[in-house]
């Protein structure tokens, strides 16, 4: 059974997306893109959370108003690259908790190999959102998922920026209830397991490492 798969297509979300495949963007605006197209998708992944009603005071009148529990919601950022949407979403979800993964591919058998993993506790009551830039070959979101759920969060979503039907197969194979939001699914992945047309290594166009 496939998962569910996403894609944001708001007009906003594809123009900075454009911006940032284009090899002429400079670090700085690359990493300014990624955290303005980040917060355009927390907006988009947290449409179907749900809220709880406090009363509180207008200055015109009492009221019940409804209120999100960001305490709940857990970012998690698969390392290097996840680091960059976790900073954007981290403004429109300034109370969520953060973890970090650390995955690394192995360069021959591109297996990803984990170096890293600190989660909040009492991830039972947490709804986990999953943080990488490119789902590629999926392995690394595989793993990193599969680390997750052994702390069993209530729920789990994974969010992306650009992927591809490689990586969508793969990823679903193993995790059909985590639905995928992305920007993009682009075309395939080449002989490096780049994607193409893809925006090259995230983390080297944020970080400014090649
Ligand atoms: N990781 C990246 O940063 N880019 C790709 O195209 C694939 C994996």
């Amino acid at each position: 059974m496939p998962g569910k798969v996403n894609v944001i297509d708001h007009p906003l979300v594809q123009h900075k997306l454009t911006l940032m495949r284009s090899k002429k963007t400079s670090t700085s605006t690359f990493r300014n893109l990624l955290r303005e197209i980040s917060m355009l998708l927390a907006y988009e992944v947290c449409r179907d959370l749900p809220t709880a009603k406090v009363e509180i005071e207008t200055p015109i009148a009492p009221m019940t108003a409804p209120i999100l529990d960001g305490k709940k919601i857990v970012l998690i950022s698969i390392l290097r690259a996840g680091s960059g949407i976790l900073d954007g979403m981290l403004e429109i979800l300034p109370s969520a908790r953060v973890g970090h993964i650390g995955l690394y591919r192995e360069p021959k058998t591109l297996v990803a190999i984990e170096y890293y993993y600190k989660v909040p506790d009492n991830m039972g009551d947490r709804d986990a959102i999953v943080v990488d830039p490119m789902l590629a070959t999926g392995n690394s979101a595989v793993a990193a998922i599969e680390r997750l759920k052994q702390s069993r969060p209530r729920s789990v979503k994974f969010v992306c920026l650009v992927t591809c039907p490689e990586g969508i197969r793969t990823f679903h194979a193993s995790h059909p209830d985590v639905p995928i939001y992305t920007a993009a699914i682009d075309d395939g992945l080449n002989e490096k397991s780049y994607i193409i047309p893809g925006l090259g290594d995230a983390g080297d166009r944020l970080f400014g490492t090649k």
